[in-house]
């Protein structure tokens, strides 16, 4: 049953006029509300942790402008209204894969290698070269798991481009790629880790997570890394004191539970090492995969979905909305629902969302336009690093005519 209110509508905005603290007042102040809803409400104001039961319960019945409200307070206890972005490009070495998740959209299996691409290291580097003069921050690199790309391969590459240019952050491959790697080098993942680190690995991006509970990963992912290996290589990482993020695939065949199963995990770990820096709810979409049965879910369950992950994950700095999966609109819209970054200006270099179904099918975003969507919607617009420096705050400054950076076509193999 989904709890009613008549004094809270989607958007947040309708009791703006109040700040935040009063916004959650007023919900406490209603006398329709549920003791659940209540007692949630006030640990929020108070700034207590919520239990697993009360995540499951906000899953089941509270409503999205509930909801809004007290993501929207953490939110702006957190950060006020700054709303984070980053420069970056992504490269993807592969979308070729040993592996067959059934809700992968962009690999291809080997036997269907006709239609994917396998990039050489020269080509690799080629595509880093290519963002030489542009004032990009982050080169993010993920992509599918082939035997080539070994330890000394991701080694030589990840040294290769800190020598060609130190002051790029490289945020590289997932749990999936580095159990993959270790495993076949036969070394433990503190020692695989150290390794990475040594060559000139920054930071860990959060794919591979999915849903970490076996009742769902074994029917989704079966055959890459578990739940446990996933977070066991995430603490070699955060141990050398190293940062990096997780992530959460939704809205698929999990029951509420396991998403709060899964968070509940990422909670403890971050209780252990205080690695993390940002949660990434990432939406199932169901196109070009073997699940495309399962239907996608709507917007307003995206929105419930930040919102909840808000007010659970209190020991998460950050919240992300990749906007190039989930549409413009929607990102806007999730600045009220607990979301302080919206990702980077990606240049076109992904194909991870569009093979999926994403309304972006080219995501590239001038900084201007970024700044703009966040501007509209009245949160300040804030440029970071990697590592969340502030690099530009753009609340005063006025933009000249960008140049477009360069696209780049990704090769086929024949
Ligand atoms: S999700 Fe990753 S590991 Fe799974 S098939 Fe796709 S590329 Fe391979």
């Amino acid at each position: 049953m989904i709890f009613k209110s008549p004094h809270y509508c989607i958007f947040v905005q309708n009791i703006s006029g109040m700040n935040t603290t009063d916004q959650v007042e007023k919900i406490l102040a209603d006398t329709n509300l549920s003791t659940e809803l209540q007692n949630i409400a006030h640990k929020v104001l108070h700034g207590e942790r919520i239990s697993f039961d009360e995540g499951v319960y906000l899953y089941e019945h509270a409503e999205l402008g509930y909801l809004g409200v007290l993501a929207n307070f953490v939110r702006e206890q957190k950060h006020g209204d700054k709303t984070y972005f980053n420069r970056n490009f992504h490269l993807e070495p592969t979308n070729l894969c040993v592996y067959d998740c059934k809700f992968c959209s962009y690999s291809r299996l080997l036997k269907q290698k006709e239609e994917g691409w396998a990039l050489t290291m020269d080509q690799m580097l080629d595509i880093v070269k290519k963002y030489d003069d542009e004032p990009v921050t982050e080169v993010h690199i993920v992509g599918g798991v082939l035997p080539q790309y070994d330890v000394a391969f991701y080694s030589s590459l990840f040294t290769a481009i800190k020598q060609h240019r130190p002051d790029l952050h490289v945020k590289a491959l997932t749990p999936v790629e580095y159990h993959y790697i270790f495993k076949k080098a036969k070394i433990d993942y503190a020692t695989g880790m150290r390794l990475m680190k040594e060559a000139g690995l920054e930071s860990i991006p959060g794919g591979g997570a999915e849903i970490f509970h076996p009742e769902v990963r074994d029917q989704i992912a079966k055959d890459k890394c578990t739940g446990e290996q996933w977070l066991a290589i995430h603490e070699e990482w955060h141990k050398l004191g190293m940062r990096s993020n997780a992530t959460m695939l939704y809205g698929h065949i999990e029951q509420f539970w396991h998403r709060v199963d899964h968070m509940e995990k990422l909670r403890e770990l971050q209780d252990k090492t205080g690695g993390f820096q940002t949660f990434i709810p990432l939406k199932f979409r169901n196109q070009h995969n073997q699940m495309s049965n399962v239907p996608e879910v709507s917007v307003i369950e995206d929105l419930r979905n930040y919102a909840i992950a808000r007010i659970y994950m209190d020991n998460f700095d950050h919240i992300k909305a990749y906007w190039a999966m989930i549409s413009r609109e929607t990102a806007q819209l999730s600045l009220n629902y607990g979301v302080d970054d919206i990702d980077g200006t990606l240049d076109d270099t992904t194909k991870i969302y569009s093979m999926a179904g994403a309304e972006e099918q080219n995501p590239a975003m001038s900084t201007k336009e970024l700044v703009n969507l966040i501007k509209q919607v009245g949160r300040k617009a804030i440029e970071r690093d990697t590592l969340y420096n502030v690099v530009t705050d753009f609340e005063h400054v006025v933009f000249e005519e960008e140049k477009k950076p360069a696209y780049y076509k990704l090769p086929v193999v024949n």
